[in-house]
């Protein structure tokens, strides 16, 4: 019998989120059935359902930071065992044969990663995150959550988290770099936390001062607005790095004026349009732009561990289901502090 568990779903763009059930596969040899306690409330799930990226599949339930507990292992998983503290990110399956899910990058699958929701199943299903109490995936996409991390604190790690590590350690965020993260939210404080922790000097840049003592808290030893002209003066040739976490059009040029020579900006925000560039401002100084897309798995399990012996979590608001929606928009507002994670065993489905 296919699994049935409570979930928040979205019927359109429009229609925020109702508390409904739905069916998760049988357990196949390799799966892991999971319990889901909290599950991260990412900008991405926010375009998603709102269509900014193009159509979505509706019925739509979203959710890739997802911390819980095994509840239950298909016969021949060898991995896992009921208990054990798990998170899933943003991908339940991928290939695992081609070069890229062979060096450790099944984010960029060559026959195509699946994605937690949104996303057709190798088996022609699509995929149902993590706003639900419960989701079954193969054990290959499921992590370990150290003891140290409590789980609403681990859930956003799983893409906020992912997401912010992969670049910094890329581009050799560390003792002796100066770092600016652009965008203080669910990413952007990830980055300032990790980039500390990995021993860079940081600095954020955000739209105003609003959240300066929190940076500084979560590492920071500088803190700029993004709305004051002086920052773009004082804080020219800066950075080795510049991480940026914006969800809405921005100014790259003016960013790029901020990098020392040879520096690099980083994109992982994916707003909604395209933006411009000037290349001058790239040649001027040999500048890299670059993105970075979440990260595979063994990466995704190193920056769980890094977290772990660091002492580093998310900091969060936990909501229940009725929440979700008021959530979106204060996400979009730049309201949250830092990231909501929805308490799953507030869904009550009311079918
Ligand atoms: P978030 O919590 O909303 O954070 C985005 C931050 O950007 C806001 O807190 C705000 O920071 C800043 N911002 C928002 N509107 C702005 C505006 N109009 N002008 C300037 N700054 C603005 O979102 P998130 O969950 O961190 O996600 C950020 C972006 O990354 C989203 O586009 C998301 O889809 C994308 N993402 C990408 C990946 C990837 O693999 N590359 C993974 C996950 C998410 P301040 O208030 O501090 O200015
Ligand atoms: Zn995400």
């Amino acid at each position: 019998m296919p699994t049935t568990t409570p979930a928040l779903i979205a019927d359109s763009s429009s229609s925020g989120f109702r508390q409904g059930t739905i069916e998760h596969r049988d357990l196949r040899p390799d799966d892991v059935l999971i319990d889901i306690a909290y599950a991260g409330i990412c900008h991405s799930d926010i375009h998603t359902v709102r269509e900014e990226w193009g159509p979505a599949h509706f019925p739509l339930v979203t959710g890739h930071e997802i911390a819980g507990t095994v509840a239950a292992v298909g016969e021949e998983v060898t991995r896992w065992s009921v208990g054990d503290r798990v998170g899933v990110g943003c991908l339940v399956d991928s290939c695992g044969e081609c070069e890229m899910c062979l060096d450790d990058h099944e984010n960029f699958c060559t026959k195509g990663a699946v994605g937690t929701y949104n996303s057709k199943g190798y088996d022609g299903e699509w995929t149902k995150g993590g706003y639900a109490r419960q989701v079954v995936v193969g054990e290959r996409f499921v992590l370990r959550v150290p003891d140290a991390i409590e789980l609403s604190q681990a859930a956003p790690l799983l893409c906020a988290g992912i997401t912010t590590y992969t670049p910094l350690v890329r581009w050799g965020a560390g003792p002796g770099t100066k770092v600016a993260v652009v965008g203080m939210g669910g990413l952007g404080h990830m980055g300032v936390k990790l980039a500390a922790a990995m021993g860079a000097d940081v600095t954020v840049l955000s739209q105003s001062l609003s959240k300066e003592e929190d940076g500084r808290a979560f590492g920071a030893s500088d803190y700029r607005a993004t709305s004051d002209p002086q920052t773009f003066t004082d804080l020219r040739g800066a950075f080795d790095v510049i991480l940026c976490t914006v969800s809405a059009d921005l100014p790259v040029d003016q960013y790029l004026r901020l990098l020392k020579t040879f520096g690099t900006f980083v994109m992982v925000g994916l707003p909604e349009n395209d933006q411009s560039v000037n290349f001058g401002s790239l040649i001027s100084g040999d500048k890299a732009m670059t993105g970075s897309n979440i990260g595979g798995i063994k990466g995704t399990q190193e920056m769980l561990d890094f977290c772990a012996e660091h002492g580093i979590g998310a900091t969060v608001e936990v909501i229940s289901a009725g929440e979700v929606d008021a959530a979106y928009d204060k996400v979009v507002g730049s309201q949250v502090r830092y990231r909501y994670v929805i308490d799953t065993s507030t869904i009550i489905p009311a079918d």
